[in-house]
């Protein structure tokens, strides 16, 4: 194989073809342009991800579909399930020279089996993560690529195919806002064409303010989470290290730009790590930061990571921390991992497998 051979890029499938270029190979094989659209619904729609099962096409064609044109393009790697049916996959997607990138996917159904709301999913936004959070296995490996649109769009069909969606949140592996244009790429297809509105989306990210600006001014239609962590500059250099350097009074100025601009008010994560950031000092110190803003805080108590030496928090500390936000006037609420049992903290499936 030549060289040139080898930097070829993947060849095409369903969910990689604009709208144009789906019903171009669809001609091509014999079918009208809207066999194109009817398949590209069966799949975002449905979850439908065999060409059999599309008999609304002509046979012939979905035969030439099914020898031609592959629909995804990762491959299940593993597979958690918990309990409480909350699924964890791990996918792997052709990275070139036969190395496979793997990410993570988890399908959480409703708590309540009564509820008639369809399930979250969690997605990740790049392979591994340049942020390097010390408490987070997603880092662990840094950064392997950035994920294609159609790679993004996948884990929802993955997630899909699993059952109803009705939530979203990016909140798997990566950081969303360094690569921004293939997410909201996405996402409008999540949105457009799966039928999850603007607030059933969340893209969480750790700030970066420049980015955060510009996002805001391009009318993007998600909620939008900010992981903060710390109200300390000093500690929140260690804890999210890709940030260095970074004033939080620059990235709390630029959640307020966004408030301003989309009218969505904001919610601010803070994992609680035992002793390391629960004290009343930050609770304080993280009330006065947020005073007088109309946001949430999402604490989530930390979630132990394979070799790392940070604690799970006290539940009555845990309780203690809301409890101060709250009468400080800042609306808190807790939310403890749900499924996986030994495996809730994101990319651990992955790191193990690695
Ligand atoms: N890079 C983005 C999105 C991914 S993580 C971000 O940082 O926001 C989604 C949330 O899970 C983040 O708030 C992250 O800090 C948190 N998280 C990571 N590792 C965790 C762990 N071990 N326990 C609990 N929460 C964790």
């Amino acid at each position: 194989m030549s060289a040139g051979e080898e930097s070829k890029s993947a060849p095409d499938t369903l969910l990689s073809l604009d709208k144009a270029g789906l019903a171009e190979h669809v001609v091509a094989l014999g079918g009208k342009p809207f066999h194109g659209r009817i398949a590209r619904e069966q799949v975002l729609k449905h979850g439908v991800t065999d060409y059999a099962a599309m008999t609304s096409l002509p046979a012939t064609l979905r035969e030439a579909l099914a020898a031609e044109l592959p629909i995804l393009s990762s491959r299940e790697v593993d597979r958690s399930v918990a309990r409480d049916a909350t699924t964890k996959l791990l996918l792997g997607f052709p990275r070139g020279g036969g190395v496979e990138a793997t990410i993570e996917t988890v399908h959480i159904p409703p708590s309540s089996p009564k509820s008639t709301k369809g399930a979250t999913l969690c997605v990740s936004s790049q392979v591994g993560c340049p942020v390097a959070c010390p408490f987070c296995a997603s880092g662990r490996l840094g950064l392997v690529r950035n994920l294609a649109a159609h790679e993004i769009l996948e884990q929802y069909v993955r997630g899909r195919a699993l059952g109803d969606l009705s939530r979203s949140v990016v909140m798997g592996i990566g950081e969303p806002l360094l690569n921004f244009e293939n997410l909201t790429t996405a996402l409008d297809a999540v949105h457009d064409e799966m039928g999850l509105g603007t607030r059933r989306i969340t893209v969480s990210t750790v700030g970066f303010p420049d980015r955060l600006r510009r996002a805001a001014e391009s009318r993007p239609r998600f909620q939008l989470a900010i992981s903060l962590h710390t109200p300390f500059d000093d500690q929140r250099d260690e804890l999210v290290p890709a940030m260095k350097g970074t004033p939080i009074a620059d990235v709390i100025a630029a959640a307020d730009h966004w408030f301003d601009v989309t009218g969505r008010e904001v919610t601010y994560e803070y994992v609680l790590l035992g002793g390391d950031n629960d004290s009343v000092d930050h609770a304080r110190a993280l009330a006065d930061r947020l005073w007088g803003k109309r946001c949430t805080v999402n604490l989530i108590p930390y979630n132990p990571v394979e070799g790392d030496t940070y604690r799970r928090p006290h539940a009555e500390d845990v309780d203690s921390f809301r409890q101060f936000l709250d009468d400080a006037g800042t609306v808190a609420t807790i939310r403890w991992s749900r499924g996986l049992e030994g495996d809730a903290a994101c990319g651990q499936l992955r790191v193990r497998h690695a």
